[in-house]
């Protein structure tokens, strides 16, 4: 039997061994799935909204609990988990008006009728990486249940434990066996059967990028349905013209929010050149009173790294390279690293390309707006992105011109459960979450019905 001893990021102590899954074993788990799927495929769509609606409320009448779970798990701080789950209770509630809408068409066509159906892809597979644990299965077992599929979820090994609360919710909320099943175990062994397994007839990744890759050419293979949200580097640009107080001081957040271990983290930050000294003095002030704290203490903003693999990780990156300045961190166990704030002038630099997945900022100064979004565009991702203005025509110009899937103006807007999510270029393939999220998880079927039975077929060439 082999286990995963998950640790508390915030004092390095061990919180509970976990036990991981064989490939026997989620082979296994993937069958009962199968089984239960025609059973709940059949659900009348009120009742399965009922269940649907049903866990919901199990899940808010547990979001203390879920949140100290991930307090302690992931190193969130408490209001960011309180917040997590809440986002499952209402990703849940959002989808559980579905079922009853799945609506396909009726096309016109002579002689009969002509109507589409969506129907559910059958067992669906969520892999969810240990930087938003509870949101990001959320929001592929949400609309993935409401559309009829049944689903197994296998949790990052790092982060397991809210994953497995919630799947224990499922059934407490009146979910059959078999139809939300909860696999902990290694990428490497459940995550690759979820893409090998025929019964699997989608995978839903979120995670890095390289995965990703090895996980859409794993899919090729029986021309699998997958989804995937990967990685980021994305552009915060601040035009001379914007309220530079206001967008100085929200900048540290669209950053260092969750340690910077956020695919959408605005991670390059982009300066009109005649702003940019003003800007620099306020974000100084701004990083310096981000409260980076106990995350179980109700006022901390930031947290510590998931682990101490990741915070070796960031350490790396600014290895050899000036920091221009940076906020505080516990100088206790844990896997601290202060928010930290580099200059670059050169876009070549791999702290200006790369992903860093942790509390350190890019900041590069730009003429005109021409120069902005060549520079916001100048990178293989494309996932979100912030634009400070107050020009609305600029706005309009530069947000459709940015390579992004998620942008916002004058604002660094979280992920809406009830708008699209996804990324351009290599952050990503397909969309996420808003109003068509379940229909992603069905087959379109065309069924063509003839007013009097045909005497002799009139075909289309294919
Ligand atoms: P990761 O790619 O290493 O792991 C993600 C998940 O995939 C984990 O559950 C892991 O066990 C599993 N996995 C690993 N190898 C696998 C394989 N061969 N087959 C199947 N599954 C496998 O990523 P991570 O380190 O957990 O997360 C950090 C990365 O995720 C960052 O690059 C970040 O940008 C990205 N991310 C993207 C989004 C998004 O929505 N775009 C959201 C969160 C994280």
């Amino acid at each position: 039997m082999t286990t995963f001893t998950v640790v508390n990021p915030a004092t390095a102590q061990p919180v509970t061994d976990v036990v991981m899954a064989t490939a026997e074993e989620t082979d296994a788990l993937i069958e009962r799935a199968h089984d239960a799927f025609p059973a709940w495929r059949d659900v009348a769509p009120g009742e399965r909204a009922r269940l649907l609606r049903s866990f919901a409320s199990v899940v808010d009448a547990h979001l203390d609990e879920l949140a100290d779970l991930e307090v302690r798990n992931a190193g969130h701080t408490l209001g960011n988990a309180r917040w997590e789950a809440g986002n499952v209770r209402d990703v849940l509630n959002y989808y559980s008006a579905a079922p009853e809408r799945l609506f396909g068409r009726q096309i016109p066509v002579p002689g009969g009728i002509d109507v589409t159906f969506h129907e559910p892809l059958g067992v669906v597979g969520i892999i969810v990486p240990w930087n938003f644990p509870m949101p990001i299965a959320g929001w592929g077992f949400g609309p993935a249940l409401a559309a009829g599929n049944t689903v197994v979820l296998k949790p990052a090994e790092l982060t397991p434990l809210t994953a497995i609360r919630l799947g224990e919710l499922a059934l407490e909320a009146g979910l059959p066996e078999g139809v939300l099943t909860v696999i902990p175990g290694k990428g490497s062994i459940v995550g690759e059967r979820f893409v090998t397994h025929p019964l699997v007839r989608k995978v839903c990744f979120t995670g890095s990028t390289e995965v990703g890759k090895q996980i859409m050419r794993g899919c090729a293979d029986q021309v699998k349905r997958v989804t995937l949200e990967l990685g980021g580097k994305s552009a915060n640009i601040v035009f001379a013209d914007a309220d530079i107080a206001k967008a100085a001081a929200t900048a540290p957040y669209a950053v260092f929010d969750n340690a910077g271990q956020d695919c959408c983290a605005r991670s390059r930050i982009l300066v009109q050149r005649s702003a940019y000294d003003e800007f620099l003095g306020r974000l100084e002030t701004s990083v310096k009173a981000l409260k980076v704290i106990d995350p179980s203490d109700p006022d901390s903003e930031m947290g510590p790294l998931v682990s101490a693999k990741q915070k070796e990780s960031v350490l790396g990156y600014l290895d050899g390279v000036e920091t221009a300045f940076t906020g505080t961190a516990p100088a206790s166990d844990g896997f601290w690293v202060p928010p930290t704030v580099v200059l670059a002038d050169d876009p070549a630099m791999p702290i200006w390309r790369e992903e860093v997945f942790g509390p350190v900022v890019a900041v590069m100064a730009f003429d005109d707006e021409e120069e902005a979004v060549r520079l916001a565009n100048d990178t293989e991702y494309g996932l979100s992105g912030s634009i400070f203005t107050r020009d609305v025509s600029r706005a309009l110009r530069v947000a459709r011109a940015v390579e992004s899937g998620n942008l916002s103006v004058n604002s660094h807007s979280a992920v809406r459960y009830w708008t699209p999510f996804g990324g351009y270029k290599q952050s990503g393939l397909g969309r996420e979450l808003g109003p068509d999220a379940p229909a992603a998880f069905t087959e379109e079927k065309n069924v063509f019905i003839a007013q009097e039975v045909a005497q002799e077929e009139e075909r289309e060439q294919p």
